[in-house]
């Protein structure tokens, strides 16, 4: 897929919705087969002059780039290149920045970064269809003068609150502006005006002239044009006047060719708007079509997770969190870094489908998905989360010198032979989990107590002896006999049998690690339910962070390296922090679902 490139025929076997129903059916149709297409964006004329366009459909992801990607981005990504990708099309990456306090350069690479980190592309047919909304400046205020030349646009210097209290409600028509009535000579004039910087921030807006009545009270002359003096990271201080969304998005995918241009729901009253601006483009010739249709679907929301960028910038702004990609985050940056994985996100996005209603989706679909992922590719090994030294006693008297190491092996991974095995050792003192001993058992623990015999995977069966304590009565050591002739492999194994099977790795050779262990940030399913103050439902305990020890198998691994440890999940070494030899693990998820409990 990293490749994207375009395929002819769906796939099959790929769940249905309504969304590929409707790019089925256009197909099938034929109702974009004959579209010439520039090459690039640009207007009718453009167009006109270029071939039919290779690409069956197009589509795009239109992030603004004042924040980073989070999971709900995910699923639009998915959506729109894996739409293109199937039927033969292709998906622009649109920066849709026009809009310049909010914008930032880092945004725009951190977003480059993760939509290829999903494994998209958006170079085909031999082109980079990689956009920015700011680009097309030029065109939108050509596009503006000509609403205004055929009196379909007007100045209006009403202040902001008389705009509001003139627009109406859901019950009442609105009020016709005085400033309505302005012939396209003295519009153009203004508009020039505020062009040129004669007028200050906020004193008039360009306004569409549609319908003061319209039951749809975005057809109520929206505002097209701003006045606003802001640095834009693209274009400088070129413009003083900058578009407003609705009318900058349609100009945009018409631009571009869009035949598709899917959104979130909550644009769905504004698809009149988006329909009768292109529409009058294309009769006044600036436009050809077929022109593109906007489509709405359904946010995908995850349970204990925000997807608002604002919402996620206050939590890296006010330190709540270490940066946009700390492993808690929902972010992709921060899920990258947490240890998942991009083919289990494109699966819960593919799993999650498309449908007219906003969907809450339980964070445990999105580990199981990570689980199954993992499961059959990532290497195994041991390590010791929460460490207590296990001392065995007559190590030398059993193997005839307290500098004996028995040798022990271990599959890479179990169900791949050919995968070979991990080397480690047994020695005298070992690293077990602090909960695999107790002084005295509970019914059904059948790990290490006084008199209790365990086997110590891919090792010897122990018999426990005891416990050494400090002062304070706190348990310092546990103690054990070796029982000889027991090791895994051998033909004595088999000969006592133990209940209990734990994991450890030997002092002489652990390598001491920091491991990082996330839990949900929020401690609400809905954090931000209702107008809820999301700050007050953090979860204190979301990150812990521990000293343990790994199998020497680990100790110069690269950062980013997956592995599950047995016992207790799945783990990634840090791909900020990891050092060889000083490695900084994250947990990723645990072996079972924990979130759901
Ligand atoms: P935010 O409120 O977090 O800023 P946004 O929708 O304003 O989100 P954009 O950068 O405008 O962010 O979004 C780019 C695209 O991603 C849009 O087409 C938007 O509809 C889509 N998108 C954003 N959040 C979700 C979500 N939770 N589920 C599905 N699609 C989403
Ligand atoms: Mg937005």
């Amino acid at each position: 897929m990293s490749d994207a490139k375009p395929h002819s025929a769906p796939e099959a076997a790929k769940p249905s919705n309504f969304l590929r129903t409707i790019i089925e059916r256009d197909v099938a149709a034929g109702t974009y087969d004959q579209r010439p297409y520039g090459g690039t964006p640009g207007d009718a004329a453009h167009h006109a002059a270029g071939p039919t366009d290779p690409a069956r459909v197009r589509l795009r992801f239109p992030p603004e780039p004042n924040g980073y990607l989070h999971v709900g981005h995910a699923k639009s990504i998915c959506l729109n290149f894996g739409l293109a990708r199937d039927f033969g099309g292709v998906c622009h990456l649109r920066f849709d920045d026009t809009n310049p306090e909010k914008e930032d350069q880092e945004y725009v690479d951190a977003i480059e970064e993760m939509v290829k980190w999903l494994g998209w592309d958006w170079n085909a047919f031999g082109t980079s269809h990689l956009y920015f909304a700011s680009d097309y400046f030029d065109f939108m205020y050509r596009a503006a003068e000509h609403l205004i030349e055929r009196g379909l646009a007007y100045v209006d210097e009403q202040s902001a609150d008389e705009m509001r209290a003139n627009r109406g409600d859901f019950n009442t028509p609105g009020k016709d502006s005085p400033y309505r009535a302005r012939t396209p000579s003295e519009n153009l004039a203004r508009f020039r005006e505020m062009r040129d910087g004669v007028h200050a921030d906020g004193s008039m807006v360009l306004r569409a002239k549609i319908d003061m009545a319209s039951p749809n009270i975005n057809l109520r002359d929206p505002a097209i044009y701003r006045i606003r003096r802001a640095t834009h990271h693209n274009t400088g201080d070129k413009w003083c006047i900058y578009p407003m969304y609705t009318y900058a998005h349609p100009i945009e995918d018409a631009l571009e060719r869009i035949t598709h241009s899917i959104c979130t729901l909550e644009f769905e009253d504004q698809r009149p708007f988006y329909d009768w601006l292109l529409e009058r483009l294309a009769e006044g010739g600036l436009l050809s079509h077929p022109l593109p249709k906007q489509y709405e679907f359904g946010r995908l929301n995850l349970s204990y997770v925000i997807t608002s960028k604002r919402k996620l910038k206050q939590l890296v702004d006010e330190g709540h969190v270490s940066g946009w990609d700390d492993p808690r985050m929902p972010t992709l940056a921060g899920m990258r870094r947490r240890g998942y994985t991009p083919s289990a996100i494109r699966k819960m996005a593919d799993d999650s489908g498309a449908s007219k209603t906003n969907i809450w989706l339980d964070y445990s679909v999105l580990d199981i998905a990570q689980r199954d992922d993992l499961d059959p590719q990532v290497p195994r090994a041991m390590a010791v989360i929460d460490p207590l030294p296990l001392k065995l006693t007559n190590w030398k008297d059993v193997f005839g010198s307290a500098d004996h190491r028995e040798p022990c092996q271990a599959p890479v991974h179990p169900h791949h032979p050919e995968r070979g095995v991990r080397q480690f050792s047994l020695g005298p003192t070992l690293w077990i989990e602090r909960d695999d001993f107790a002084e005295v058992p509970a019914k059904g623990f059948f790990r290490l107590f006084p008199g209790n015999k365990v086997r110590l995977k891919y090792g010897v069966v122990v018999e426990c002896t005891g416990c050494e304590k400090d002062a304070s009565g706190q348990i310092t050591a546990v103690t054990a006999t070796v029982v000889p002739d027991t090791k895994s492999g051998t033909p004595g194994a088999d000969a006592i049998k133990v209940k209990g099977v734990i994991t450890w790795v030997a002092a002489h050779e652990a390598v001491a690690t920091e491991l990082r262990l996330f839990d949900r940030l929020f401690t609400e399913p809905q954090p931000d339910a209702g107008g809820r103050d999301y700050l007050s439902v953090l979860n204190p305990n979301s990150k812990r962070v521990v000293q343990g020890y790994i199998e020497p198998s680990l100790a110069d691994v690269p950062a980013e390296t997956r592995v599950q440890f047995e016992r207790h999940g799945y783990f990634i070494t840090d791909r900020m922090d990891h050092r060889a030899n000083q490695p900084v693990i994250n947990r990723i998820t645990g072996l079972k679902d924990g979130w759901s409990k």
